[in-house]
């Protein structure tokens, strides 16, 4: 595989994940009400998430599932939502442009 290849691939996958990212947030978002504009938020206490925590997929395999603020236990079920979305950027870049 060319350099030029795995950045294609990389790329597709980390957009699938930023999509899930959003997915799984309008996911918890909008059954409370909340607007889906505005920082992201600990679930737990209401502290804002830097950008460098709210990476997805690898902030919660670095935090290994926890908030950073708080503490508090962070649901798999979304980070496996941001997985999922990985997994099908990955596929559809796969589909569109095999690397050589
Ligand atoms: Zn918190």
């Amino acid at each position: 595989m060319t350099l030029g290849g795995a950045m294609w691939l990389l790329w597709c996958a980390g957009a699938g994940a930023a999509l899930g990212s959003f997915a799984a947030c309008a996911a918890w978002r909008i059954p409370r009400g909340v607007g889906l504009c505005g920082r992201s938020r600990c679930p737990a206490c209401g502290a804002p998430i830097p950008w460098h925590r709210n990476v997805p997929v690898l902030s919660w395999l670095l935090l290994r599932g926890r908030a950073a603020c708080c503490g508090a236990r962070l649901s798999a079920r979304y980070v496996a939502l941001e997985a999922a979305f990985a997994a099908a950027g990955l596929a559809a870049g796969l589909l569109l442009a095999p690397p050589g």
